[in-house]
């Protein structure tokens, strides 16, 4: 029997499957969410994972990216991996954290740094896949709405077509490097008066109703590439399958995504053990902690939501009803973690060498949350300090460089408005682990002195 993918309908009472080549988003018929399904061949786990360790030595741009590399879990023919848009993206490494694992609790922490990736963030496992989709189905313009690191990938894969890009992000609320982007690699980059969940509303809207192929992670094509973030990890652990696998919760694909992976990989006896997948939310944008802890059957949104980490300031997150999915399967859990707690880890990772952006460091924030709380009042989530865990850096260090200069120099606030001077300032945050440059006279002798030499 031939290999084939469908949509399918994630409501069990609708599960209705449309064909792949609709550009449907989500079920026409109830409008849940679509997961895409594959039908016939099943792979053999020994083999594939032999066939997995060759590729590595191959110099073929399908093998290089460690996107296609995976291919076979993709939604493609052989046929059609002709249509691959690639910038050799994934190859992304696991790092040892051994000053991060301290300041958590744990004897040992890794990394796996999705931040190096040719554009800087993770979007990049996604992106080439739904681009290669919309190239495939001929689409002219593609479009997106972004707290920036969408945009940015987005922009990137689409000037590698002769796809026009068009990005929609809220006014003055993108991150300056992610901003840079999007100008650079040509999107049309339109600045929308409101927040993301506004920008993300009206983009909807107008793919429903235009030609304009939607590239947010309610495209299923965007979650299908995510998965082999987890296939890349495993594969780089010699399938030796860690405990957990901590990751940060915005508009919950990611963490979508590597449950419907670990889901598929058990079913076809890739893996026995399942990693409890851990999301981490910032406590002024924690739509999916409050559906959560209020037993919830519908999504509780946030109204306003706030935090520094910009790419996790979302209060309607369009995947939540897969995150839930995802944490129950993997006996998972979402908690929160404050300003203060991001912006020290983020610093203490910084001390590992490895930078990240503001959010991706709600992983360790997240992590020693639950470490030291969980022992007395909740149990049931109890991290073990030998636990072998994994923390899903999202995005680059110099996406944001302004966050991280301003702790540096203890002037990181909650909320700051600035007109080329600062006009106004509230709560300001500790620089906790502050390391600010140093004025000293261009002299030997007061830089010896200096450095007590
Ligand atoms: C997009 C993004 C997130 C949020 O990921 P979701 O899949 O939307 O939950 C977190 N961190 C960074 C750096 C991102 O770009």
């Amino acid at each position: 029997m031939k290999t084939s993918f469908l949509f399918r309908c994630i409501n069990e009472a609708c599960g209705r499957e449309f064909e792949l080549s609709q550009k449907i988003y989500q079920c026409p018929a109830c409008a849940d969410l679509l997961d895409i399904i594959q039908v016939g061949k099943v792979l053999d786990p020994i083999r594939t994972k032999k066939t997995l360790r060759k590729r590595r030595l191959s110099m073929d741009s399908l093998n290089v990216s460690g996107v296609w590399r995976y291919r076979e879990f993709l939604p493609f023919t052989k046929k059609e991996w002709k249509h691959v848009v690639t910038l050799g993206e994934g190859n992304n490494p696991v790092l040892e954290a051994p000053r991060s694992a301290r300041y958590i609790g744990l004897k040992q922490l890794k990394v796996k740094h999705l931040g190096w990736n040719p554009s800087g963030s993770f979007k990049d496992y996604g992106m080439t896949v739904a681009v290669t989709q919309a190239r495939k189905l001929g689409c002219r313009a593609v479009a997106c709405a972004s707290t920036g690191n969408t945009s940015a990938s987005m922009a990137a894969y689409c000037a590698r077509t002769d796809m026009k890009a068009v990005v929609f992000i809220p006014e003055g609320q993108i991150a300056y490097g992610k901003l840079a982007q999007a100008l650079d690699y040509g999107a049309k980059t339109l600045q929308i008066k409101g927040n993301f969940d506004a920008a993300m509303e009206l983009v909807r809207d107008l793919s429903g109703k235009h030609d304009l192929y939607l590239m947010n992670s309610v495209n299923p094509f965007r979650l299908e590439g995510q998965k082999t973030v987890m296939l890349e990890l495993f594969d780089q652990l010699d399938w030796r399958i860690p405990d957990r696998i901590v990751v940060p919760g915005g508009n919950l694909g990611n963490s979508s995504s590597y449950g419907k992976v670990l889901y598929e990989l058990k079913q076809m006896g890739f893996i026995e053990k399942v990693p409890r997948i851990t999301v981490i939310q910032a406590s002024g944008a924690d739509p999916l902690y409050r559906t959560l802890v209020t037993s919830s059957r519908e999504l509780v949104p946030v109204q306003d939501a706030w935090t520094l980490a910009s790419a996790i300031k979302i209060g309607r997150p369009i995947s939540w009803k897969k995150a839930v999915r995802a944490l129950q399967f993997t006996d998972g859990w979402c908690d929160v973690v404050n300003e203060q707690e991001i912006a020290d880890a983020k610093a203490v990772l910084g001390l590992d060498g490895i930078g990240c952006e503001p959010a991706s460091a709600t992983t360790v924030a997240g992590l020693k949350k639950l470490f030291h709380i969980s022992r007395t009042t909740l149990p049931e989530v109890t991290i073990d300090p030998d636990e072998d865990v994994v923390a899903v850096l999202t995005g680059h260090q110099l996406k944001d460089p302004e966050y991280t200069v301003n702790y540096h120099l203890n002037n990181l606030y909650e909320h700051a408005v600035y007109e080329n001077v600062v006009v106004e300032k509230a709560r300001k945050l500790q620089s906790t682990y502050a390391n600010a440059p140093i004025p000293v006279e261009a002299d030997p002798e007061a830089i010896l002195r200096l450095l007590e030499l």
